[in-house]
């Protein structure tokens, strides 16, 4: 076998330590990147953070909310179409006790009634209480009339009038944990 000279095991070792790096644990890494806060308990990220206040973890294929990678470490994929929601109302924190998993209707509901930050999509009918939704449903009112009274757009109007999986009556042990 051929001698090999420093300069091969030099990469070898630099090739090693890159892996060793990139490889920490998806479990460590968001351990490594926050800081517990005492009092609430949550775990705030001190990596980057996106201009609405939650921090962003870095992947091999890009970047992930912070909350979502830290759900997916501690606690179980998400399934297509559920978003993680924060029980402490910190956007900042990544602690997986303080998340649950709900669906974006879930999610625009919540936001309302519990105060919970959620994230997703943005969603503009979370101004809107369920008896306002209640209302709009059974309106024969047109979208601008309704959009006008309830200072929501038309569009948001239409959405909620289809928007089939508003459950208005939420049980709440139908948030998988
Ligand atoms: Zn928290």
């Amino acid at each position: 076998m051929a001698k090999r000279d420093t300069a091969f095991w030099v990469r070898i070792a630099n090739y090693r330590n890159k892996r060793v790096s990139n490889g920490l644990s998806d479990r460590s890494y968001i351990l490594h990147y926050s800081q517990p806060e005492p009092n609430s308990g949550c775990w705030l990220w001190l990596g980057p953070v996106n201009n609405t206040g939650y921090g962003i973890g870095r992947k091999r294929d890009g970047t992930r909310l912070a909350p979502r990678l830290s759900y997916i470490a501690f606690k179980d994929l998400i399934s297509k179409g559920m978003v993680v929601c924060h029980k402490c109302d910190t956007p900042l924190c990544v602690n997986p006790d303080h998340l649950f998993l709900g669906s974006m209707a879930d999610n625009v509901m919540d936001a309302h009634v519990k105060k919970r930050h959620c994230y997703g999509e943005a969603h503009p009918l979370a101004k809107l209480t369920e008896n306002d939704v209640a209302y709009i449903r059974s309106s024969s009112e047109s979208q601008r009339t309704l959009s006008k009274k309830f200072g929501v757009n038309q569009s948001g109007i239409n959405r909620i009038r289809h928007l089939k999986t508003w459950k208005t009556n939420r049980d709440p042990s139908d948030i998988s944990m």
